[in-house]
This record gives structure tokens, sequence and C-alpha cells, in this order.
């Protein structure tokens, strides 16, 4: 990618060396990372197109694990009636939710509601990572949006978040993978998402609870990280769930999702037809 309206194809400008497909290419992120760093900007130029969001597919599209943390920001693990957040609460995404940035977005139910999220691109397979190597790990960082469908994550007996998270289209990721040299500070990118054009959450992930470092540390002590893999890294206050009576998506309803840095994640609601 040159800017946000531009780009180049990893295939064509590799001369074949390497794949477009980012699933393939995330295999070989370091290799890739050493072979960019060689090359001056000029060479991106001649071979720049246009791009079209519309077009994306999430940034990582074959993920072997996709993470997602849960109250991990003080405000919002309040409006979740939570008192104590001493260890991540971690749960997991399934892969067939994953979308692109634009998506349209049939819902299942009355019950689901939106939870930005900045997410961490896995590009070095791990166990074991100490938070001050955490960052070593991380091929860059994207946006995406947590949907959630309240009724089935709360029916007892106990919850259900894998499920009630893995929807048709709930995981979006885009619409770029930001490599963390590119941020000023990658432990503080400010967030948030509107609804129908008001802003419903901001917040900064200098404020999450478990940072990324950390997150990656309490992984990795049980699971291997590999390329690829996905951590969203959990959401600020300002959900629906929070409001009094909560506010869940309806059919029309437009979410927009957005990262300082990285860009933003359009979707629209509608009704599921039988
Ligand atoms: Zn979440």
């Amino acid at each position: 990618m040159i800017d946000d309206h531009n780009g180049v194809d990893v295939h064509d400008i590799s001369q074949g060396a390497f794949p477009s497909d980012p699933s393939e290419l995330l295999v070989r992120w370091e290799e890739f990372r050493s072979w960019t760093s060689e090359l001056a900007p000029l060479g991106w130029e001649h071979a720049r197109k246009p791009l079209n969001h519309h077009d994306f597919g999430p940034v990582a599209n074959n993920p072997r694990q996709i993470f997602a943390i849960g109250l991990n920001y003080g405000l919002h693990r309040d409006e979740a009636g939570y008192a104590d957040a001493t260890a991540p609460v971690i749960f997991a995404k399934f892969a067939s939710s994953l979308c692109g940035a634009h998506t349209a977005v049939a819902l299942p139910s009355d019950g689901v509601d939106w939870e930005a999220e900045v997410v961490a691109v896995i590009g070095r397979a791990g166990r074991d990572i100490p938070a001050d190597k955490a960052w070593d790990h991380v091929a860059g960082l994207t946006v995406g949006q947590d949907l959630s469908e309240r009724t089935h994550q709360f029916t007892p007996p106990s919850p259900q978040f894998c499920m009630a998270k893995s929807f048709q289209n709930f995981s979006p990721v885009g619409p770029f993978l930001v490599t963390t040299d590119e941020f000023p500070d990658p432990d503080d990118i400010e967030l948030g998402c509107y609804l129908n054009g008001q802003a419903v959450q901001t917040d900064r992930t200098s404020n999450m609870i478990h940072s990324i470092p950390v997150l990656l540390e309490t992984l990795s002590k049980v699971v291997e990280l590999m390329p690829g893999d996905l951590i969203f890294t959990g959401t600020p206050a300002g959900v629906g769930m929070g409001y009094d009576p909560p506010r869940y998506l309806r059919p029309g309803d437009e979410l927009v999702t957005w990262a300082a840095g990285i860009g933003e994640i359009r979707q629209r609601f509608h009704a599921k037809t039988a």
C-alpha cells in the first residue's frame, strides 16, 4: 500500500517472489519485511493502482486462531457490571465470521450489539513470548468490529461468547494492516465507532487494562501464536448493552468503526430474510 487510495500488488512488484494472498504472505512476513526495507520508495511508484475499499477482504483471511478479549477497558467493564479484571477474559471468534471492511450484515435477531476494537495480527510464531519482546511478533494492527448477539451470549445456564460473536459477517477486519513502526506509539491508538453518524464509542488503547504486549504474553503461555492469527483486543465503553433500555442494531443502521492511523470499517444492517 502507498496511501489510502493507491496501492501496489505485492505479487507484481516482487515479480512473483511474494504472494498477494494475505494468509500466504503472513507466513513469510519477516522475509517480506526485510525485502521491503531494501526497496527504495520509488520502487513502488511505477506499479501503483487505485484502491477500491469496497473490494477489500479481511486483512488476514485464513487465521488458524482468532482470539478476543473481554472487559479490557475500565469503563466498559463497569457498564458490563463486572468489578474485577485482574486476568484477561479470553474467548474465540470463528473464522467463518470474518469479512472485509465494507459489508452488509443480515441481523440474526434484534439483539446484535457493536464493539469497536483494535486487532493485532501475528507475524511471527511463538510460545512463552515475554511482553517486552511481544511487538516483534506482531505483523501489524488493524481495525475490527466484534459484533455480538447478546441473546445467545447470555442465555442460561452460562455465557456463550464464541457462538454469539461468530454469525456471518460478525468479524470485519480492515481496511489495512498497518505495521507498528507507522504509529507514533503503538500502545496509544485512538479508536471508536459511529452509529448513523453519532459517536457512540471513543477511547485510546493506552487505557486498556491489559496492553497488547501483555495479551501476547498471556495467550502464548497456553497456545502457540501463529502467523496470521488475530487478537481482538477488547472494546471501550459505549456498547448498546450499556444503554437503558439497551439499544441494539436495527435494519437500516450504519456502523462506522475506526482507529486513528488505520482507517475505518463501514457496515450496513438489514433484516435476515428467511
Ligand atoms: Zn469484543
